[in-house]
């Protein structure tokens, strides 16, 4: 189920910062205020992969706003992507930091920032107070561009990786091995 902010809200939202965009999120079922800061890319993203979205449309998270007062803990608790699911009360009219016993008690982290606002005048005021038209967007541009720049070395690493990869394993098949095994004075120079 995706639901949308009214209209009302999100008229008022353009006016405020135009850059700014209001999105549903699948996995978190809380609704995202993302701000435009950067240029869209041709990203493959799952419908509740948030990050994965962000990327591909060039945006950044904001806040968090909960449909309710209401959430229930999304913190992932195994390799499957379980969630915690226990819930929790969201301050009203206000963001604060709600903690989750249940996964402090597990050891995990469990602590959101969140409030519940309805769609009213002081969810505006609160992006006025956090600003995200000028210092705090440049903090996460210069952080976005860190974090493409990591992602660009990584993915020539794995390149680099996998051209070595291919490279053992077309020299195994010239000299008729099944593989090769290189220790520390044959990578020095003394091949195989
Ligand atoms: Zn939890």
């Amino acid at each position: 189920m995706s639901y949308t902010a009214p209209a009302t809200f999100t008229e008022r939202l353009r006016h405020f910062d135009p850059n700014l965009r209001v999105r549903w999120s699948n996995r978190t079922h809380t609704f995202h205020i993302e701000s435009k800061v950067g240029r869209a890319a041709e990203i493959f993203a799952l419908p509740h992969d948030d990050g994965a979205i962000r990327r591909r449309d060039g945006y950044q998270l904001v806040c968090e706003v909960t449909a309710g007062s209401r959430m229930w803990c999304h913190q992932q608790v195994d390799e499957q992507g379980t969630m915690c699911g226990a819930p929790l009360t969201v301050p009203m009219m206000e963001f604060r930091e709600v903690r989750c016993a249940k996964c402090r008690k597990l050891g995990f982290d469990g602590r959101y920032v969140y409030g519940y606002f309805g769609w009213t005048e002081r969810l505006l005021d609160h992006l006025r107070w956090i600003d995200p038209r000028n210092t705090w967007r440049d903090t996460v541009v210069s952080g976005n561009d860190r974090a493409n720049h990591a992602a660009d070395a990584e993915r020539e690493r794995d390149t680099l990786n996998a051209l070595t990869a291919n490279a053992l394993e077309f020299r195994a098949a010239m000299t008729g091995l099944t593989s090769v095994y290189l220790n520390d004075a044959q990578r020095k120079g003394n091949h195989v």
